[in-house]
């Protein structure tokens, strides 16, 4: 006879809400194991007992059979004395001592439910509110920890005779599923049309009638609602940008399935897989030409395609065979709406009809954007299927410490013991709306968490949002510097310790002189920083419109190399784009500084070219030119403009000297340009033989990534950049946070 040994685990991660006291159950009792699992502060303790080979096929089959949304940080194993347990059970957990139990992000409809829903025989078949412990909803829906449903959107739909017993029974797929709900008992489906309410069945029929007659219908999705129309409809896709007042910014674009995506976009195994995973998200590809209406995305080479992920999408698309817009529901650079209210007040006159349900959304959450790197996935918005974002420190912080962002694609951090959250992003922090969501959010996480900063740290520009709130509240305070902080961030995620070159290369930040920043070389470690190059700075004329019309900064950079009336008999597209009065004018105010700011951002240098290469004189969003530019950077063998990399300056001087003496077509000037950039920063990066971090907006461009890895490879240029946070203005809290916690 085997002797009896006792085991305990003290297991975090994601480990509460998934599934996993019910999985642990089902493993222990399949290998007669004794004992019980219970969910305490930081994840879940299981003491287990039985005999020795029992337990060490418990031990393996608990390492490499996790629930589909469980992910374990770390496992702390020790021996106990058995007590001679005479089952196995799962103990109920106290509410105080979950409080600091990781909430986790929402997740697609699975396989099984997916299954069941097409099931003739099955009693949820058809329901377009399915889900089970593997899937659905989960931060959208709670108002508070622990989660369980009295303290979710669920909590006023009392659970039918039958759902009430999957719920109750370990075994059962849908144990503890807060979520949980049948036709019997669940929120009730419904189309608001033409001032007639449907339900059921009928509403969405109604819904389908709508989008294949090209009209625009709100659709609740997990975290928020989508405007959709039909893809291939443009008269369906120009009245959505007449009435959102978005003339160009690409729509991403839901399809049935990965078949039809792939007759609209070429996509990569590794993209497809990424498309397809459980998280979901929406991933830009090159799209094909002609497949889909010309206002989906006009002049862009890139398109966002993602997979439909609630089983209402999958209802949807069992009746309409297209391909559908779906862009998040908001006014502008506004919030996701979440409410039927707000919905209404905001798009009323947007939207022909609203399909939405009775389970309301408390957290909104948009859809995550990813791009792939080879088969490196690249984060571009961290938010639905991946955030909240949850990691165990290997150290203990003492102090609760906030990280507030920064003003652009904002998104808020925090960590407290050894834990780090990241929450799922929240915007541009310009309008009224935008900063209540902030501040909605931090109450959020405050609630969720009990936690009060007793820190907080924030960017350095007084203009931000987010720095004013910072400023305002009486505590303790840390201001780190925009483009450290983007170096920071990737420190944080790859665990890097040692002195990094890092070339933070963005749109805008505040540097420590007080111009805006943004082409920017440093040599940096988690506790300091020393800037050893920069893009030669430039004015930006009028400010903030500068950034709306790329033509005033490359206007900018020539008023910097050449005299006035040298420069209006130059032959440019920049200076076809103006009157010569009006440059006349500009180059006065240019002579006075008169509103027209230094900076050294290599964004903008971007829309100089581009203005220049005659690709956009204006622009109606962030990013535009590089996307403009990327669609016309074909040549991958481009040869690079000379560059001057003297005294700590990128000096674009001579390439704006060959750009004015020749003639370039569109194409040549794009792939030179970015040809060029990668160029230099090899040259800047032998120089200094540190491993390479990369980290800023302009990194979101992948013709520039793509041609600065094939160099870098060659070289043999050792770096990193954030991949799980994105590297524009998104992953700064968490920068902010890691260099709080590393002082
Ligand atoms: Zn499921
Ligand atoms: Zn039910």
């Amino acid at each position: 006879m085997e002797t009896i040994r006792g085991l305990k685990l003290r297991v975090t991660g994601m480990v509460q809400g998934v599934g996993f006291r019910p999985h642990v159950y089902t493993l222990a009792v399949s290998e007669s194991l004794r004992g019980y699992v219970y969910n305490d502060s930081e994840g879940v303790t299981i003491v287990v007992e039985g005999d020795g080979s029992a337990l060490q096929r418990f031990m393996e089959r608990f390492h490499n059979e996790l629930p589909p949304l469980a992910r374990i940080d770390t496992c702390d194993k020790t021996e106990v004395a058995a007590e001679g347990f005479a089952a196995f059970e799962i103990r109920h957990s106290d509410a105080e001592a979950q409080k600091g139990a990781a909430v986790s992000p929402d997740m697609a409809i699975c396989d099984n439910c997916l299954a069941e829903m097409r099931d003739p025989a099955d009693r949820r078949k058809d329901y377009w509110l399915i889900n089970c412990t593997d899937c659905g909803p989960r931060y959208t829906i709670t108002e508070t920890v622990p989660y369980d449903r009295c303290n979710t959107s669920m909590k006023r739909f009392t659970m039918c005779p039958e759902c009430a017993a999957e719920y109750q029974d370990p075994t059962d797929r849908r144990y503890h599923a807060q979520p949980v709900s049948c036709y019997a008992c669940g929120p009730k489906l419904y189309l608001l049309r033409d001032g007639e309410r449907r339900e059921g069945e009928a509403a969405l029929e109604g819904c389908v009638e709508a989008l294949k007659g090209g009209e625009i219908v709100a659709v609740k999705g997990l975290g928020g609602f989508h405007l959709m129309c039909d893809a291939t409809d443009e008269g369906a896709v120009q009245r959505l940008r007449e009435r959102k007042h978005r003339p160009s910014k690409p729509f991403a674009v839901m399809f049935p399935t990965l078949e039809a995506a792939e007759a609209a976009a070429e996509m990569s195994r590794a993209e497809a897989a990424l498309i397809a995973s459980k998280e979901r998200p929406v991933v830009l590809v090159r799209a094909r030409e002609n497949a889909l209406a010309p206002s989906v995305a006009p002049g862009i080479d890139r398109l966002g395609i993602f997979l439909p992920y609630t089983p209402l999408h999958y209802r949807l698309f069992e009746n309409i065979d297209v391909p559908l817009v779906a862009t998040s529901a908001n006014l502008s650079d506004e919030p996701i709406l979440r409410g039927d209210d707000e919905l209404f007040e905001k798009l009323g006159g947007v939207v022909d009809a609203v399909l939405s349900h009775e389970r309301a959304i408390v957290n909104a959450c948009d859809d995550s954007v990813m791009q792939m790197l080879g088969t490196i996935p690249l984060m571009l918005r961290l938010a639905r299927g991946f955030a909240p974002y949850t990691m165990t420190l290997p150290f203990e912080t003492s102090k609760k410490i906030l990280a507030v962002g920064a003003n652009q694609k904002n998104a808020i951090a925090l960590a407290f013991g050894n834990r780090l959250v990241v929450s799922p992003h929240i915007g541009d922090l310009d309008s009224v709306e935008a900063f209540e969501y902030f501040e909605r959010t931090l109450e959020t996480f405050r609630r969720f968490y009990d936690f009060e900063p007793d820190l907080i740290v924030c960017d350095k520009h007084p203009g931000y949002a987010a720095t004013q709130w910072a400023r305002s509240q009486e505590k303790p305070r840390l201001e780190v510097q925009h483009h450290y902080a983007h170096l920071l961030a990737g420190m944080a995620e790859h665990r890097i310790e040692e002195e990094v070159l890092g070339f933070a290369f963005d749109g805008t930040g505040y540097g420590d002189d007080g111009t805006i920043w943004g082409g920017e070389v440093f040599l940096a470690d988690t506790r300091s920083y020393e800037r050893v190059f920069t893009l030669r700075p430039f004015r930006l004329l009028g400010g903030e419109k500068a950034v709306r019309e790329p033509r005033r900064v490359a206007l900018a950079l020539l008023f910097e190399r050449y005299a006035l009336e040298e420069l209006l008999n130059l032959e440019l597209p920049t200076l076809r784009a103006f009157e010569a009065e009006e440059i006349r004018m500009l180059h006065a105010a240019w002579q006075r500084g008169v509103n027209a700011p230094l900076c050294s951002s290599m964004g903008r240098l971007f829309d100089a070219v581009a203005s220049l290469a005659g690709i956009s004189q204006r622009v109606s969003y962030e990013g535009e030119s590089g996307l403009l530019l990327e669609a016309h950077a074909s040549d991958a063998d481009a040869e690079p403009f000379a560059v001057g990399l003297e005294n700590g300056e990128i000096d674009w001087g001579a390439m704006l000297e060959t750009l004015a003496a020749g003639t370039f077509t569109a194409e040549t000037v794009a792939s030179r340009f970015i040809a060029t950039l990668a160029e230099v920063m090899v040259v800047v990066s032998r120089r200094y033989g540190r491993r390479v971090l990369l980290s800023g907006g302009v990194f979101q461009n992948r013709t520039l990534l793509e041609r600065v890895r094939t160099r870098f490879d060659l070289e043999g240029i050792d770096y990193l950049l954030p991949s799980q946070f994105p590297v524009n203005d998104g992953c700064i809290a968490l920068g902010q946070l890691w260099y709080a916690l590393k002082r």
